[in-house]
């Protein structure tokens, strides 16, 4: 089973991919997370992309695509995989196609602006261990520190709220053409797969159970 998940930053995509690729037992490849995980090791592509996540730009479609290209060739992804964050645009999408990549189901989890704004700009983070809190939803027991170590949490340099706005704002112009793109694939081709689209506004668990249902039938 191949996935990808299309959704604005904020959307759930997260907490849905770990849910998803733990019930179906397939890996997840989460553009964001292997890009953040460069950039705390210090490594070549982390510092190239540091500025770029910072500010909410994407990073360039060549590096995306020839990172991603490598982590599908890894065994453990032959009996299918879930992308997180990738493609992001509509050259990505259409590398995928031609190297030959078919993906069974696009889920796409849809949450208006607004409540985006307010989750993504309430959440705090444990920079030492990644433990996110929310100040609205997931509150510390003490404001502003790590439950476990006390440490004072962080917010997310891409989770100011003008660094949101400009996430957004790149994501209606760039990634949500891929709805009609895969939409447009799928539709001249039923057999091909199904575009999968979710109300992300409802609680997480609701959301959990229309996907895998929808994923089911
Ligand atoms: P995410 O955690 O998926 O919101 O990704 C965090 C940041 O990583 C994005 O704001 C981009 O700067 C970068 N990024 C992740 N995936 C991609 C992608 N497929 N194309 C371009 N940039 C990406």
């Amino acid at each position: 089973m191949r996935i990808i998940l299309l959704g604005a930053p904020g959307a759930g995509k997260g907490t849905q991919a770990s849910y998803l690729t733990k019930f179906f037992g397939i890996p997840l490849i989460a553009t964001g997370n292997i890009l953040r995980a460069a950039v705390q090791a210090g490594t070549k592509l982390g510092l190239t992309v540091k500025a770029l996540i910072d500010q909410g730009s994407l990073v360039p479609d060549n590096v995306m695509i020839s990172l991603v290209k490598e982590r599908l060739s890894e065994p453990d992804c032959v009996k299918g995989y879930l992308l997180d964050g990738f493609p992001r645009t509509i050259p990505q999408a259409e590398a995928l196609h031609l190297a030959d990549i078919h993906i069974d189901f696009v889920v796409e989890i849809h949450v208006p602006d607004e409540e985006i704004i307010k989750r993504l700009c309430g959440r705090r983070v444990h920079s030492g261990s990644g433990r996110i809190y929310h100040i609205h939803y997931n509150p510390p027991k003490i404001s502003n520190q790590d439950d476990i170590t006390a440490e004072p949490l962080t917010l997310r340099e891409d989770d100011k709220q003008e660094t949101v706005c400009k996430r957004l704002k790149v994501y209606h112009a760039q990634t949500e053409p891929l709805r009609n793109y895969y939409r447009n694939q799928f539709q001249n081709n039923p057999a091909s797969g199904r575009y999968i689209r979710v109300d992300g506004a409802k609680p997480i668990e609701e959301v959990q159970q229309v996907i895998v249902s929808e994923l089911r039938k």
